[in-house]
């Protein structure tokens, strides 16, 4: 068989911090989540980091990180044309300290190099966690779990656009900041699309439903930016802790998709809705085309796209400020 691009990728996974490091601060109950984990001193009185189960145990922790995620490489294979790849490392972290409690993995685009073909992701436990119990029977994997790399390594191939996002996210203006909450709704949407177009979705099953989430959550974000001036910490706890974006986003990408680049993919966008409104999955032909074309959304297009969805919400000092936002 021919090997493919994503087959010929150095993709490398290890835990951070490594426990075995003969440095290593790590103790032994921080590793007592691991399934069958062994925190008992081995017979001959060494640690129990060293018993040959635990050794084993972590080895395959990382190799079966990389084999899910060269699955999901090879997945989206075609899309990884025109763009350089050469090393992924996924940083393992066991001790929660990087992924967020809601996140089972992430890419990070901060640390990531495209000019070199470089970049960094980061597992968490509840993915290992997962990939465990699973063992060798995919099935046992939620249907979500299942496409978690798919999800990041469309983010990887975004990666100019998230970074664009990121610098609204990253100023102290509010205005910027809910700009920000809004692209959240096309980063997500975008990287949830391989997932959406497999028959699969959450709470919210269609577009409309997906408009009226996108508006109650809209308006609910505008009232805690009207309640008080918010600290960056504030911003990512209450407004980020909402995510509404996972639920609405990949619907509200489909719909831009049917009016974008002069309606041209109307047909296409339409026959994935009726499947998916089945509950059947799309052709993964089908699929990837899709999530090509997606990643051509630009941040200015989506935004394009939103503005007129966003509710006004007149009240308070900053009324003025959210006016000028949804008008302009
Ligand atoms: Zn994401």
């Amino acid at each position: 068989m021919n090997k493919t691009k994503a087959d010929k990728v150095n993709v490398y996974a290890y835990l951070t911090p490594d426990p075995l490091d003969e440095d290593s601060t790590v103790e032994t109950e921080w590793m007592e989540w691991i399934p069958g984990f062994n925190a008992q001193e081995d017979e001959d009185g060494s640690h129990p980091f060293f018993r040959d189960e635990n050794i084993a145990l972590l080895k395959a922790i990382e190799l079966t990180t990389v084999s899910h995620f060269r699955k999901s490489l090879r997945n989206l294979s075609v899309l990884l044309t025109n763009h350089l790849f050469d090393h992924i490392q996924i940083a393992i972290d066991h001790l929660g300290i990087v992924c967020r409690d809601t996140s089972v993995a992430s890419y990070d685009y901060g640390n990531s190099q495209p000019e070199m073909g470089k970049y960094v992701m980061h597992a968490s436990r509840s993915l290992v966690s997962a990939y465990i119990k699973a063992g060798h029977d995919l099935t046992k994997l939620s249907p979500y779990t299942a496409v978690t790399w798919e999800h990041e390594i469309i983010h990887l191939l975004d990666h100019w656009e998230v970074v664009k996002s990121c610098v609204y996210k990253s100023s102290a203006l509010a205005i910027n900041k809910f700009t920000y909450y809004l692209l959240s709704y096309r980063n997500e949407g975008l990287a949830d699309l391989f997932y959406l177009l497999n028959g699969r979705y959450h709470e919210v099953n269609s577009i409309e439903a997906a408009k009226t989430a996108f508006d109650s959550a809209v308006q609910r974000v505008q009232h805690k930016m009207l309640e008080k001036d918010m600290t960056d910490d504030e911003w990512n706890q209450e407004i980020f802790s909402e995510m509404d974006c996972y639920e609405a986003g990949p619907w509200l990408m489909l719909d831009l998709l049917r009016s974008f680049e002069g309606c041209w993919h109307e047909r296409l966008i339409d026959e994935a809705l009726l499947k998916i409104s089945k509950g059947e999955p799309l052709s993964h032909l089908k699929t990837i085309y899709i999530i090509r074309i997606a990643l051509r959304v630009k941040t200015e297009d989506f935004l394009d796209y939103i503005m007129p969805l966003v509710p006004k919400y007149k009240q308070g000092v900053h009324a003025e400020l959210l006016d000028q936002l949804v008008l302009n």
